[in-house]
């Protein structure tokens, strides 16, 4: 197969992570083609607030700045939290963070999916470099002259050095490279609203830990909460089908008699939706001159807010190794730099990953109560503690990528 043209990079799926990852191996100077099957629709501040939300850490918000998203993001609609209220079920242990605490402006940003999607796709749209390649879609992946070629439903071949898949849970790059993952199904749905509350919500992102699994608040801009609150199966789905007042009812009995900066009672409730809940962890993020990066490579259940987080990290760390490559004029998609990355971003998603996991696990039955309280008060009463914690929730411990730790990309170009 002959290629129409060949990149250094091409990342296949243009959501919050492939986005980020263009952008930021473009103003690397790498020449880079993004191909995504659905092009995104553009954000609508004066429309309501949507389902799909999530928690950006201030390493994540580093990485935006740097992809040249950021300033975009910020003139919209978005939420800073600088407070944090982990409790138990019986509020017998609380935990609570600030931001001033551990010398951080915020713990993170609240803001909706769809603005990042759209901030990235419109800096990608302003730059050199890049070539967006949508509507189309992935048909084949061949190698010619050990080069990834693809061949696009509408005909079109793309030959590069780099294929990277950015292409969400199902990714269809990790199964033409022949990846296989571990899996697990939680048996749960994370349900997902708009509350308003009595009061507004203080900017402080709350979590409560109950049977069945968590339940979450986290502020949004205008003095709502969007909620995620994980339930059994059956349990999700006779919750979305009740009446909202009656739904309100269960939630303010859930979230209800509860610690002081709680905002309710909860007055009404927005349109529902319900996610399935997972863990996947895909054995290799580097094969034949490819990548996988964001939920392509993992995916992690969404109590810690860390999946898209996760994501940008792997999206700086990426442009990190190939800058390092390029500058020791090494092969950008040998093997020994992708390992490299392999090495690096999989064990840290993996401790991420297996950490939520067990938290969860921790949390479920009634017999590990005492457990639990005892390694919530420990956390609660050591600083060391919620310090290492917090770095890393931040994306901001000392393996993170220096994009991450507010190093500006002008100075790894330097
Ligand atoms: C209820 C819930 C709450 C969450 N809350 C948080 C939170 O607070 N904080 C947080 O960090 N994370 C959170 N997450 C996780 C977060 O939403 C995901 O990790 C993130 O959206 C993954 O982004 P991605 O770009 O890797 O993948 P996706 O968003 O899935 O993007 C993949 C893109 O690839 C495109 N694509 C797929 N296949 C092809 C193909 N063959 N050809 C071309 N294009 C293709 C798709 O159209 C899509 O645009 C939450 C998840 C859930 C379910």
């Amino acid at each position: 197969m002959t290629a129409d043209r060949t990149f250094d990079a091409l990342i296949v799926g243009a959501g919050m992570v492939g986005a980020a990852a263009a952008c930021l191996l473009a103003r690397c100077g790498f020449s880079v083609a993004i191909l995504e099957a659905h092009e995104p629709q553009a954000f609508d501040s004066a429309a309501a607030v949507g389902l799909r939300v999530s928690a950006f850490s201030p390493g994540a918000q580093a990485i935006l700045t740097e992809a040249g998203a950021w300033r975009q993001i910020e003139a919209q609609r978005h939420c800073p939290y600088r407070r944090m209220h982990v409790e138990d079920r019986d509020e017998s242990v609380v935990i609570a963070f600030s931001a001033p605490e551990f010398g951080l402006e915020r713990l993170g940003t609240i803001i909706e999916n769809p603005l990042v999607q759209w901030s990235l796709w419109q800096t990608l749209q302003a730059m050199g470099g890049v070539e967006i390649i949508c509507p189309d879609q992935l048909e084949t992946l061949e190698y010619v002259d050990s080069e990834p070629v693809v061949r696009l439903v509408s005909g079109r071949s793309i030959q590069c050095r780099l294929l990277v898949g950015a292409d969400g849970a199902n990714s269809q790059v990790r199964k033409m490279l022949g990846i296989d993952q571990d899996h697990w199904e939680y048996g749960q749905q994370g349900i997902v609203s708009v509350i308003e509350t009595d009061r507004p919500n203080p900017g402080i992102a709350w979590q409560r830990f109950m049977e069945g699994g968590p339940l979450a608040f986290l502020p949004l801009q205008d003095g709502t909460s969007s909620m995620v609150w994980s339930r059994p199966e059956a349990e999700a789905q006779r919750l979305l089908e009740l009446d909202d007042d009656i739904f309100c009812a269960e939630l303010e009995q859930a979230a209800g008699g509860t610690i002081e900066p709680w905002p309710g009672p909860i007055r009404a409730c927005g349109p529902r939706a319900a996610f399935p809940l997972t863990m996947r962890l895909s054995h290799y993020y580097a094969a034949s001159r490819a990548v996988l990066i964001g939920d392509a490579a993992h995916v992690v259940h969404p109590l810690a807010g860390q999946g898209v987080n996760l994501g940008l990290l792997d999206a700086a760390g990426l442009a990190e190794v190939l800058l390092a490559a390029r500058s020791d004029q090494a092969d950008i998609s040998s093997e020994k730099t992708l390992r490299k990355f392999e090495r690096w971003r999989r064990s840290e998603a993996e401790v991420m990953a297996r950490g939520i996991h067990h938290l969860r696990g921790l949390f479920m039955p009634e017999t590990l109560a005492p457990l639990r309280r005892l390694g919530l008060g420990l956390v609660a009463r050591s600083w060391i503690a919620k310090e290492a914690f917090i770095k890393r929730a931040a994306g901001q411990n000392s393996n993170a990528p220096a994009l991450a730790r507010g190093v500006a990309l002008t100075d790894l170009l330097r």
